[in-house]
């Protein structure tokens, strides 16, 4: 059904296409993400200006022909987050809330709450990038896990229904595992469990603390619960991102990264 589309969207990513043009990769409340072509954006006076690129949070217009992708015909900023952009920590833990927004779901596969979810994380960066931490980032991703419906076991075994002696995670299993049913799981102590558990309940705002090896305990467990529900392999948070945009940008610091 062709026809104007107004919706809102963050920028997952920005494209060069051709010599005028960008395609973007968006995330929307109703249609999830969608793919778009952004005409003549990088000549000087696009009418656009610079606002097409990541972690924008926009009110498009988007035309819907023939085509697989969207047409922008308006943008008007909802947030650009400057402050974000200034801060190579804050910069890093962005690019891979979009990364792993933009792998985990295919186009036309609305999650509301993934996209508020990823607004606050944008906004919350913006606002304080002290948040920038590696504990905020693997909160946001066991929110994304629960909001795209992965949230793994984290109560009781998920191999028996055992509440106690939970001394393993299972990434095949979907969550914790006791004692009696730890073949093939890896070792989960106490407080990375306790870390899991409470990065669920709280507000990612309040992202709890732990030490780099609970952190790491707490990682493994969200990059194997993704890959066995999702099929979908993200790098883990210490390592350097790949660049969201066409152009070259240097790695960022590893301020992320509690070691
Ligand atoms: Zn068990």
């Amino acid at each position: 059904m062709p026809g104007p589309l107004k919706t809102e969207a963050v920028v997952l990513r920005s494209l060069r296409y051709g010599e005028a043009d960008r395609i973007l990769h968006l995330y929307t409340p109703r249609r999830g993400k969608v793919g778009a072509i952004a005409k003549g954006v990088r000549r000087a006076r696009s009418r656009f200006g610079g606002r097409l690129e990541p972690f924008f949070r926009l009110h498009l217009v988007l035309y819907e022909g023939r085509s697989d992708l969207l047409t922008v015909t308006s943008a008007e900023t909802v947030a650009g987050h400057p402050r974000l952009r200034q801060d190579a920590g804050a910069l890093d833990i962005a690019a891979r809330a979009c990364d792993a927004v933009g792998r985990l779901f295919d186009d036309g596969e609305p999650h509301r709450g993934v996209y508020h979810l990823l607004a606050n994380e944008l906004a919350l960066l913006d606002a304080e990038p002290a948040h920038a931490t590696r504990a905020n980032a693997l909160a946001f991703r066991l929110k994304l896990l629960l909001a795209a419906g992965f949230s793994p076991q984290l109560a009781a075994c998920a191999s028996c229904g055992a509440g106690e002696h939970l001394v393993g995670f299972s990434g095949a299993a979907g969550g914790v595992v006791c004692a009696g049913c730890q073949a093939g799981s890896f070792r989960l102590d106490e407080p990375a469990h306790e870390f899991l558990v409470t990065a669920l309940a709280r507000p990612l705002a309040e992202a709890p603390e732990a030490e780099p090896r609970s952190l790491a305990q707490a990682e493994r467990a969200i990059l194997e619960t993704l890959e066995h529900h999702a099929n979908v392999r993200l790098r883990p948070v210490g390592q350097a991102t790949t660049t969201l945009s066409g152009s070259a940008r240097t790695p960022t610091s590893s301020r992320g990264s509690a070691a």
